[in-house]
């Protein structure tokens, strides 16, 4: 891995994770593109390009000339958004993901993208959900993950492509908000708890979901992407999870540090209902045991680390 391209890269990992691999690996040997522009540090720090990738021929032009032995694909519509334009999300992010794996195949690049725990649906067992359960969602954004670790390991399978992957849970940070996901909460809360003292959620007080905290999730991305292929049984599809939580237990947490805070709700049914068909909590020890996958966060720490870390953000803004 010595010259990475990744898509996506202004979103909420890809403006971290770019970062963190130009520090792991060097500046010049990360390319960062998206489809859009801005002035943020990934834009300024390094090689950016802007693609779309729904454009394969751009795509394949774009990692061939920056000789790009690994692929990072990112660019994608996350669970809500793609619930209200299914067509759309359908065609984003299965096209894109095609274009993606064909041009990892066409360079004979190692090849990553996430997927989520999106890819269980009611069936699925709702605690510690195994590795290999019923895969079997009802949002449009769970399909294109299952279709997409299907398609992974196709290309694998087939064309022997170096695929890997990982199913996230909810990503929480503090560099860039989130783009339209169903656990978007979990960083707003955090805003609001600081500049307003308040927030309202989404989602009902007893809704139990799988988090992570950015850095375990970067440290991830790079310690599967390191290890060696012959370990990877699940290569695209591994269960990993820092810790669950509900809004209520998430909003007791910060009343620690912040006392005044209050929370109340008003229930969206589209992300409510996308929520309900997912695990309460998910089992990750395949990933522990094929490749040795661990965080260092549980949500007391992530707590803690967020308030400081966006406070200090916040008052220079
Ligand atoms: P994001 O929405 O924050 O960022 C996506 C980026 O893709 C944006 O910068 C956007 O400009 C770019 N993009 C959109 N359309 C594009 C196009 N046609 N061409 C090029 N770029 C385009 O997403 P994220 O949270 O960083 O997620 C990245 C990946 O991780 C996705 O596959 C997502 O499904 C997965 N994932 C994310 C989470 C999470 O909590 N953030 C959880 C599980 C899985």
């Amino acid at each position: 891995m010595k010259r990475i391209m990744v898509t996506g890269a202004l979103g909420q990992i890809g403006s971290e994770l770019t970062l963190f691999l130009r520090k792991h690996y060097g500046t010049d040997h990360v390319l960062a593109t998206d489809i859009r522009n801005n002035s943020l540090e990934v834009v300024r720090s390094g090689p950016f390009e802007m693609l779309d990738v729904m454009d394969g021929k751009s795509f394949v032009k774009a990692a061939s000339d920056f000789q790009a032995d690994t692929i990072i694909h990112l660019a994608a519509l996350l669970s809500a958004v793609a619930e209200g334009n299914p067509l759309l999300a359908w065609q984003m992010n299965m096209g894109s993901l095609l274009n993606a794996l064909e041009t990892a195949r066409l360079l004979k690049a190692k090849f990553f993208t996430p997927s989520s725990i999106a890819v269980f649906g009611p069936p699925a067992p709702k605690k510690m959900t195994p590795q290999a359960s019923i895969l079997r969602p009802v949002t449009m954004y769970g399909i294109n993950k299952v279709s997409g670790e299907l398609l992974a390991d196709y290309y694998f399978l087939k064309y022997g492509v170096d695929t890997r992957g990982l199913r996230f849970p909810g990503l929480i940070s503090h560099a860039t908000k989130p783009g339209g996901g169903t656990t978007d909460y979990a960083v707003e809360i955090f805003y609001d708890a600081i500049q307003k003292g308040r927030y309202t959620c989404y989602l009902q007080e007893g809704t139990s979901i799988d988090m992570m905290y950015m850095p375990d999730a970067l440290q991830a991305i790079i310690q599967l992407l390191e290890v060696d292929s012959q370990q990877l049984k699940h290569r695209n599809a591994y269960n990993v999870t820092g810790m669950s939580f509900t809004p209520k237990e998430l909003a007791n947490e910060i009343q620690k540090y912040l006392p005044d805070f209050s929370l109340d709700y008003r229930i969206d049914p589209v992300r409510q209902s996308i929520a309900d068909s997912w695990p309460d909590q998910i089992d990750a020890s395949t990933a522990k045991q094929e490749w040795g996958f661990t965080t260092q966060y549980n949500l007391e720490k992530m707590t803690k680390d967020m308030l400081e870390k966006l406070t200090v953000k916040l008052m220079q803004s």
